[in-house]
């Protein structure tokens, strides 16, 4: 049975005491909630701040980012052997990281592939630009992504994915929830491949991109999508606390009816 995940990314939001403050005015709210594994991912420097207030709760850490090697010369990166530790997870091939900073899908395998060795949980991001959407490109895409980011990696089932189409991230305009569980469907069957049918039936896969209060219970609604990654509405409180919520209740019903 797969554990439904909700997950924050702050993305680059929130100095150190503005993210001590929001966790503050969440954590017994967000603590209280069961059914559901919460998890937030703040910008770097907050993560021993929040690791330490996190403590004895229920609500998991991630990171945003991190690069593959375990140390050196690589100014101004963060290393999985500094991640380990401080927390569970990391999200890894963020469509912002793909676009803005110009990772390929050789980088992301690399840091999945660094992740799961230093006890790391990846989120790998995957997903269709625009143009590639309208192109009718959306599965070679994808399927050219999780193909790549597993390359010569053993089956995990600690791997979550999230299937972000960048044109719903950000925009106010979400994917419609049948399109995102055919799609979702669609990345289960390429691990059942590259890896096996067990495991592709354990692994986690979120949907991500304008996820808001208003419109969760229409995606976690499907059986295929196992929870959400979250960006702008994780950073109010009321919305997350909403989102988290809705997601326990529904996939409560739907994993016991
Ligand atoms: C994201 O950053 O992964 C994301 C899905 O952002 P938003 O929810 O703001 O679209």
């Amino acid at each position: 049975m797969r554990i439904p995940l909700i997950a924050g990314n702050w993305k680059m939001n929130t100095t150190v005491t503005d993210a001590e403050a929001f966790v503050q005015d969440l954590l017994d709210r967000l603590d209280r909630i069961k059914g559901v594994e919460k998890l937030l991912c703040p910008p770097f420097v907050s993560l021993v701040a929040i690791n330490m207030m996190l403590q004895d709760s229920s609500i998991k850490l991630g990171a945003q980012n991190m690069y593959f090697e375990a140390k050196g010369a690589y100014t101004g990166e963060i290393s999985p052997l500094m991640l380990a530790g401080l927390c569970e997870f990391v999200i890894l091939g963020h469509s912002e990281r793909r676009w803005y900073f110009g990772e390929t899908d050789e980088i992301v395998n690399k840091k999945v592939k660094a992740a799961l060795e230093n006890g790391l949980k990846p989120i790998l991001c995957v997903g269709e630009r625009l143009e590639e959407n309208e192109a009718g490109k959306t599965q070679e895409v994808i399927n050219r992504q999780v193909e790549i980011a597993l390359d010569s990696i053993k089956p995990a089932s600690d791997l979550v994915i999230a299937y972000e189409p960048v044109w719903a991230i950000g925009t106010g305009k979400a994917a419609s929830s049948e399109g995102a569980a055919a799609t979702i469907k669609f990345i289960r069957n390429i691990v059942a491949k590259l890896w096996n049918k067990d495991v592709a039936q354990d692994l986690r896969i979120l949907y991500g991109g304008s996820v808001t209060s208003e419109n969760v219970a229409e995606f976690v609604s499907q059986p295929e999508i196992d929870g959400a990654l979250v960006g702008g509405s994780s950073l109010k409180a009321e919305e997350f606390l909403g989102i988290v919520n809705q997601t326990a209740a529904i996939k409560g019903k739907l994993l016991s009816p």
